[in-house]
């Protein structure tokens, strides 16, 4: 036991009987937007730490995982990634890593709530570094919507940088929202979805993936990475391709990129591709 008498703040899984906690030291900000009750907090070790309805979105610290997982093997997969849409993603950290790649022309960021970007600016402004890039452009409007009115077969690759399945994220994580996004994919295009914690969500990860096939996509994969801010510490991210599979990427340009990362290379995304048994399993039934 500890005499500590710091602050803490705890995120609570009841569904799991587990928590996540981050010292803190003060709440730096804290609103109601018309969408979600969104904090800042500054933490002990961790930065700075933005929490969305009670559950955490992002750290300075660790959210190099995500971000990088959630955009660099999909774009190393596809051969040319043009035009590039995230839905969601207001901290805009995906986005950053997206302009990373040379050959990517057009990166549309469509999040819901633009105070999540406004506070991402103030509170993160190293994710943020690249919103004045002239390749991009930031919506602030309901992504379903988007999605439903885009035009057929203009996207390279989407990526669906979303809050868990509650609220207005709700309507991104059904067979009806899959369908818009696979029919203004190009034939070889990519979908990524945020899939929640392969141990902690796995239901959840199933019907993810089963919606994804319903919506008539070919072939799916679910990487698997560290996460440590989010409910048991393990995330993944689920690819979906229109056709074509989803194995193979470009492994001379992961080697050769000209922009570091902190996670992502060669070997991280093929140990990526590598499915626990437990998954295959789960997988395998309906
Ligand atoms: N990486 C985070 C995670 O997995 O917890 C998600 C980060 S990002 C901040 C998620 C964003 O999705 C939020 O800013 C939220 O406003 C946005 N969002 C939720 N529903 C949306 C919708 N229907 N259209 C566009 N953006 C949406």
């Amino acid at each position: 036991m500890s005499n500590d008498t710091s602050t803490w703040f705890t995120e609570q899984h009841d569904y799991s009987g587990s928590s996540i906690g981050f010292r803190v030291t003060q709440r730096l900000h804290s609103e109601q937007s018309p969408f979600q009750l969104i904090e800042i907090y500054d933490t002990t070790d961790w930065g700075k730490l933005m929490v969305i309805d009670g559950c955490m979105m992002v750290t300075t610290r660790d959210n190099f995982f995500y971000h990088e997982m959630m955009s660099h093997p999909a774009l190393f997969t596809h051969a040319n990634p043009k035009r590039v849409v995230i839905i969601g993603g207001g901290d805009c950290g995906t986005l950053r890593e997206v302009l990373r790649h040379n050959s990517v022309e057009s990166a549309i960021q469509v999040e819901i709530d633009e105070r999540v970007t406004r506070l991402a600016e103030k509170y993160f402004p190293e994710l943020c570094e690249s919103n004045g890039d002239s390749r991009a452009q930031l919506l602030f409007i309901d992504g379903i919507k988007w999605m439903a009115e885009c035009a057929s077969e203009s996207l390279d690759v989407i990526i669906i940088d979303s809050t868990d399945p509650i609220g207005p994220a709700e309507g991104l994580f059904n067979a009806a929202f899959y369908q818009s996004c696979l029919k203004a994919l190009k034939p070889d295009g990519i979908v990524v979805q945020q899939s929640e914690s392969p141990l902690a969500h796995l239901p959840l990860l199933k019907d993810i993936r089963s919606a994804m096939t319903t919506a008539g996509f070919a072939s799916l994969r679910t990487l698997c990475f560290p996460q440590p801010c989010y409910p048991s510490g393990w995330w993944s991210a689920t690819l979906a391709r229109k056709r074509g599979d989803l194995d193979k990427f470009r492994e001379n340009d992961a080697v050769t990129k000209s922009f570091a990362t902190q996670y992502y290379n060669l070997d991280t995304h093929k140990a990526a591709l590598a499915q626990p048994e437990f998954l295959k399993r789960a997988f395998a039934q309906p």
